[in-house]
Parts: structure tokens; C-alpha cells; sequence
């Protein structure tokens, strides 16, 4: 070991567990390419700015968990925390939004970074798959968000995880629910730093996972009793849709989000075999953001799903990924001339997209052999110098085991058809 370490609350994606890492990434992405969503790449940081007005002034994210400092030319950033600020901010930047084709439907994949406490499932480098729909308000986005994030965990063989959902109302009925609720906070027995969280942000503190508040929350007001007609019927048109999709899902009148943008409809996936950091994903309309980072109003829906949580269900399901083999071909050369015809056979396999490894450095066959079998190859090919003499190569069946000599001319094609 070196004397180098990863960072506290970090890890290295190493293979063959790496594989997973990308498998649930790809199975992530591929639902939503499939529905209009362009990629998006934005910078890992950002104007520290950006985050204390998109995320909010008054969340856990910025005010504890965000790495914001100062560049040696004076400039106050941050590195990202998550991904709907950022990506609302590149879009508005690019004038997305004004070139007549809303919504703006974009997906990203990436690093994201929080100064937490570490623990199984909550690291301070962890990576998110998010998906962000821009400019329209409409009801059958929010469903179409819920039911993409549905495919996606199905499609990689999940099924203990639950799709949570609520209405966090508007800017007509919610600030009428967060007066009533900052009352009933008052009332209770809470200390001074959730009292002032009552004060900035009441809803948030329905989301403290401390049972003794929790305890507390049994009777607060509940947001559902103070929906204004536009937001009930929003909410309901939303529920049809995903029911109508064949997707279940629980109404949870307390979920609220750690951010202060979000609008109506808020959901989180939550799986029930990860312990207390269960959410494995989560969005939300948040209609309110892009005013707040100085753009027009953009009525805009969007989620991210943690990739290593989801990485930990799968493992708590016990899911085994059908990854594709990383090498179908193995080639084993016994001398140097065999080294040369077999380096060019897989050079050759490999322009024809076929998965192929060889035998470097200067292994006996034995250990050979033993790199063929760890490589999980289907098949091997050996060539000696009498193979090349007569003009062929043995090709090794590494499933049944059987052995036989294929032309030296033959044999890629021969691959091919077998592989192909
Ligand atoms: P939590 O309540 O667990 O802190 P969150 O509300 O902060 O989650 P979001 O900001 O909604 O999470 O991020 C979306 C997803 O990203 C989460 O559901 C989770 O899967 C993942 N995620 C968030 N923070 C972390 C972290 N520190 N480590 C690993 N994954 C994370
Ligand atoms: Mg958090």
C-alpha cells in the first residue's frame, strides 16, 4: 500500500466492480435518451453563488455541505453539490429556452460533491444520473420523469423500491400552509436551531430524521389539506398518468425536499434494503427556480437518482447484472513469431468489435493459461511454432474445454462467426 489514501468519505471504482458502476449509468440514460432528453455536460464548479441562490440560502446542502473556496484570482466557487442549478444555469446561458421548442429536456451524468458525515451510502464524492425538463408545465412531464426513473430501476432488475409522492402546492396556496405550519412549529418543543429553521424554511423541518421530532411532526398541518384547486387538480391529472403507466406508487403527505425551489409535484424513490440512507433518487417540479437564478419563469421538472446507492440495492437485492464479458477472445502465443501472427489476429478481432486480450510480457504457458481463464474469455487461441509451421492455431473452447487446430487464415473468421 502506498502511503496515499482516498479522501475520507471517498472511494475508487475499481474493476471488475467498476463494471456496475457504468452498467446502472447506462441503464439510467438509456430511458431518457429514448424520450427526447439531449445530454449536458456542465464544469464539476460553479460561481458559489449559483448554489447559495439555486439550491438555497437556508439548506443543509449549502450551509454545511458545500466545498466552496477561493481561487488564487479572487474568484469565490464552489464544487458542485448537484446538478438542477447548474444545468438550469448552462441552459439560460445558452438561450436554450428561446429557441421555440420548449421544453428543454436534457440528461447529465457525473460527480457530485458534499461535505457530509460519511456512512454506507453517504460519501462526500458520490455520483448522480439526473434528467431535467425545462420550460412547461404539464402534468404529463412530471409523470413522464416518474415513469423513465421507474424503467430505468426495472430495467436493471430492481424491485424493492418504492416511489414516494406528494403536492408542495404554489406560490398561491403554499406561503397560506407555511404560515399554519410555522404556528404549529412554534408550539412545540424543539431546539433553538430547528426553531430558526421553522423561522426560514418551515417545510424542512417535516423532513428532520430525528425521531424525537418526528414524534413531535404526528399532528402537524398537512400540505394536501391547504392545496389550492390548480395544484389538487395538477396533482390528480399526475397520479392518473403514472397509475394509468402501470407504476405504483405511495402518497406521502409529509415528503418534502432538502431544497427551497421545489413546486407541486415532489417525489423520491426510496428502497427498503439500504438502511436509514434509503433514497436511492428523487426530483420534483420546481417552477420557482429559474427566476430565482435571474432567468424568466420556466416552469421546469426534473430528478436525480444516486448512482451508488443504487449500486447497494442492487447488492441488497442480491441482483446480478448480466454484464457483457470484457473479453471474448484470449490469445496465447508460445514464441516470438507466434507472438507476432497472434498480435495481428487480435488487432483484427478488434476492428471487427470483437472483445479480445493477448498474453504480454513473458509468461510460461501455464501462467498463460491462468490469465486466459481469469480474463473470463469464451475463447482462447495458442499458437506454438510447430502450430505456425503447419499453418494453423489451436482454438480452445474455455466452456466445454475442447481443443482443435483452425487455418491461421481461417481463424478470425472463424471467431467471427461463432462470436458474431
Ligand atoms: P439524503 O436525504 O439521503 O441526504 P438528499 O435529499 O440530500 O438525500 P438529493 O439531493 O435529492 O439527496 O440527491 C439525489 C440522490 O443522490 C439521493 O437520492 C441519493 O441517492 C444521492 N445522494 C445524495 N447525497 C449523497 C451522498 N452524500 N452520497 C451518496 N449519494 C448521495
Ligand atoms: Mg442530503
Amino acid at each position: 500500500m502506498s502511503t496515499f489514501q482516498a479522501p475520507k468519505g471517498t472511494y475508487d471504482l475499481i474493476p471488475p466492480e467498476s463494471a456496475k458502476y457504468l452498467a446502472v449509468r447506462e441503464a439510467i440514460a438509456a430511458p431518457l435518451r429514448n424520450s427526447g432528453y439531449g445530454y449536458i455536460e456542465t464544469p464539476g464548479f460553479e460561481n458559489v453563488e449559483l448554489f447559495a441562490r439555486g439550491v438555497g440560502e437556508s439548506t443543509d446542502i449549502v450551509t454545511k455541505e458545500m466545498y466552496a473556496f477561493e481561487t488564487k484570482g479572487g474568484d469565490q466557487l464552489a464544487l458542485r453539490p448537484e446538478g438542477t442549478a447548474s444545468v438550469l444555469r448552462a441552459a439560460l446561458e445558452a438561450n436554450l429556452h428561446k429557441l421555440g421548442n420548449l421544453p428543454v429536456k436534457l440528461w447529465y451524468s457525473g460527480s457530485y460533491y458534499r461535505y457530509e458525515r460519511p456512512q454506507k451510502g453517504r460519501y462526500r464524492h458520490f455520483s448522480q444520473v439526473g434528467a431535467e425538463a425545462i420550460g412547461a408545465e404539464d402534468p404529463a412531464l412530471d409523470a413522464e420523469l416518474i415513469i423513465l426513473a421507474d424503467q430505468a430501476y426495472r430495467s436493471l432488475g430492481l424491485r424493492n423500491f418504492r416511489i414516494l409522492l406528494n403536492s408542495l402546492g404554489d406560490k398561491e396556496c403554499r406561503p397560506v400552509y407555511r404560515e399554519a405550519l410555522q404556528t404549529f412549529l412554534r408550539g412545540l418543543d424543539l431546539d433553538e436551531e430547528t426553531l430558526r429553521r421553522a423561522d426560514i424554511n418551515p417545510l424542512r423541518v417535516l423532513d428532520d430524521k430525528r425521531p424525537d421530532v418526528q414524534k413531535q411532526l404526528t399532528d402537524a398541518p398537512l400540505l394536501r389539506d391547504y392545496l389550492c384547486d390548480a395544484c389538487k387538480a395538477y396533482h390528480e391529472e399526475v397520479r392518473q398518468l403514472i397509475t394509468a403507466a402501470g407504476v405504483s406508487f405511495e402518497d406521502d403527505p409529509k415528503l418534502v425536499r432538502g431544497l427551497d425551489y421545489y413546486t407541486r409535484t415532489t417525489f423520491e424513490f426510496v428502497h427498503d434494503g439500504l438502511g436509514s440512507q434509503s433514497a436511492v433518487g428523487g426530483g420534483g417540479r420546481y417552477d420557482g427556480l429559474s427566476e430565482m437564478i435571474g432567468g424568466p419563469a420556466l416552469p421546469s421538472v426534473g430528478w436525480a437518482l444516486g448512482v451508488d446507492r443504487t449500486v447497494l440495492a442492487l447488492e441488497a437485492e442480491g441482483v446480478e447484472l448480466e454484464l457483457p464479458a470484457s473479453t471474448s477472445v484470449f490469445a496465447v502465443p508460445l514464441g516470438d513469431e507466434a507472438r507476432r501472427v497472434l498480435f495481428t489476429k487480435v488487432t483484427e478481432l478488434r476492428k471487427l468489435g470483437i472483445a479480445a486480450d493477448f498474453s504480454y510480457g513473458s509468461k510460461g504457458l501455464k501462467g498463460a493459461m491462468k490469465s486466459a481463464n481469469r480474463s473470463g474469455a469464451r475463447y482462447t487461441i495458442v499458437a506454438g511454432e510447430r502450430d505456425l509451421a503447419e499453418g494453423v492455431v489451436q482454438l480452445k473452447d474455455m466452456e466445454s474445454g475442447d481443443q482443435r487446430a483452425v487455418g491461421v487464415n481461417e481463424i478470425v473468421a472463424e471467431l467471427e462467426s461463432k462470436l458474431g
